[in-house]
């Protein structure tokens, strides 16, 4: 039986650079879970090794046809890590960095984030190095057409029900349903964050964002800390995670003065006007640059201006920082200038944005952390909300499906502070989520016998 380290040093001895994500992910994890793993059970059904393992990786070519009559050839994949607990979910992302390494980082840690929502969800994750940028409807029409007559074979209901990332949206997910649809001539819910006209759920488009606040004020409960009112926070990124958590904070009472994209920062002390913010990237899909055209107070910081090795996003003075992006965007250096500044919390949005030296510097320094896992659940529950809709052809209110994000939210957040007490860590929610995901997981796989 392979023990943790025997795991941790196969993978250092890899030669594949693509991974080395992938093999982050996977030591933050097995390193949390070592008071569990020692455990007789999970090594007699050699859990650790059986967990690391996606059930089954698929890549593929996309071939599509661009406005100017080239033919265009793209990779797709699609990895279904696990699914002791239900059909493989996860989202799909297009975006040029992707590659196999990444998805299997994001669909190792979808497993853990669905066991920890309660609700039955299997772990997985695809996409595509497909860069919707500055591509008009008709190709992403194309594109999503000729990525879903490869990907349907692998898809269902009952099988793998893939949603949104980086670079998918209600748009993508509606040409893919539209395709999927046209190939199988089934009507039926195999992908979730449609648009709510053919079956979405209202509210999945907030839910990601929504659910990292409502998660964030539980753990300033947890810590007999005030609440939102009148906070200083920093966010990061300028996509739905981002744009969502803004907005829940402005609800609570916060002040959000930041937001970023691939290519600057924007700091508005006076708060980020949501409104511009959601004109400029959901209706025009353009730069954060124009933010400052038209409010002149803020400051615009380009990326190329950002402080050595750091990211200007983590240099504002706050007390609560949220990073929703993409993987590894805080590192040490911003880890050290929010505690320096006088940070408080850092929750994370986007998944794994914050390195591990970053999240020991937070650990080491009484700074309230939770991590993705936790904290950014609220989209895939929804997701679940809208597949029980589609099997059960209900509609639920707005208010019905915000009701249970925020209780689902609330509750995860009390399993993961109450595993990371019983294991004798308390407040420390990188390793409540860890146990308390990989048990719910194991303990079914040991069910269903090998
Ligand atoms: P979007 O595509 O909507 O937005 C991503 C945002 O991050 C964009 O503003 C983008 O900038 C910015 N960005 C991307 N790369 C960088 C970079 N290297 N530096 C700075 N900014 C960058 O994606 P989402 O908001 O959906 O996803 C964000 C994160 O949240 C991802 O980690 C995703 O996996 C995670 N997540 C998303 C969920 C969802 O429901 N959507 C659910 C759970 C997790 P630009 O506009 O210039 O491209």
């Amino acid at each position: 039986m392979a023990n943790v380290d025997d795991i941790i040093n196969g993978f250092k001895n890899s030669n594949c650079a693509a991974d080395n994500i992938f093999f982050q992910a996977v030591d933050e994890v097995l390193e949390s879970i070592k008071p569990i793993i020692g455990e007789p059970i999970y090594n007699r059904h050699n859990i650790l090794e059986r967990l690391v393992s996606p059930d089954r990786e698929v890549k593929f070519k996309v071939t599509w046809m661009d406005d100017n009559q080239n033919i265009q050839v793209n990779t797709g994949y699609r990895v279904q890590f696990n699914n002791a607990l239900g059909p493989y979910k996860g989202g799909l992302r297009f975006h040029p960095s992707v590659n196999s390494g990444i998805l299997k980082f994001l669909g190792f840690e979808q497993i853990f984030k669905n066991s920890l929502t309660g609700l039955p969800i299997g772990g997985g994750k695809g996409g595509s190095d497909f860069n919707p940028k500055g591509k008009s409807d008709f190709e992403v029409m194309k594109f999503c057409s000729a990525f879903m007559t490869e990907l349907h074979k692998y898809i269902g209901p009952r099988i793998d029900v893939p949603a949104g990332d980086i670079g998918v949206g209600a748009r993508e997910i509606g040409y893919l349903f539209g395709e999927y649809k046209k190939i199988t001539s089934a009507y039926e819910g195999v992908l979730t964050g449609k648009p709510f006209m053919f079956g979405g759920s209202l509210m999945r488009p907030e839910a990601t964002g929504y659910g990292v606040v409502y998660f964030a004020d539980e753990m300033l409960k947890y810590a007999n800390k005030a609440d939102f009112k009148d906070r200083i926070c920093s966010v990061s990124g300028s996509g739905n995670v981002a744009i969502h958590t803004i907005e829940k904070l402005y609800q609570l009472g916060a002040k959000p003065v930041t937001c970023s994209d691939s290519k600057g920062t924007i700091y508005d002390q006076r708060g980020i006007a949501l409104d511009t913010l959601k004109d400029i990237k959901l209706n025009r899909r353009a730069s954060l640059e124009e933010y400052a055209k038209t409010h002149t107070d803020a400051i615009y910081t380009k990326v190329e201006d950002y402080p050595d090795g750091g990211h200007e996003v983590w240099q504002i003075p706050v007390e609560c920082a949220f990073p929703c992006a993409t993987q590894n965007e805080l590192n040490e250096v911003d880890a050290k200038t929010l505690i320096e500044n006088g940070v408080q919390m850092v929750t994370e949005g986007a998944n794994m944005p914050s390195t591990p030296k970053a999240i020991t510097l937070f650990q080491n320094n009484d700074v309230i952390f939770s991590p993705a896992k936790a904290a950014n659940a609220g989209g895939v529950a929804v997701s679940e909300f809208e597949m029980s809709q589609n099997a059960s052809m209900s509609k639920w209110t707005y208010e019905k499906a915000d009701e249970r994000l925020e209780q689902t939210m609330r509750s995860i957040c009390k399993r993961v502070h109450l595993t990371a007490k019983d294991y004798g860590v308390d407040g420390n929610y990188v390793d409540g989520a860890n146990i308390a995901g990989f048990k719910r997981v194991a303990d079914a796989m040991i069910a269903e016998g090998i």
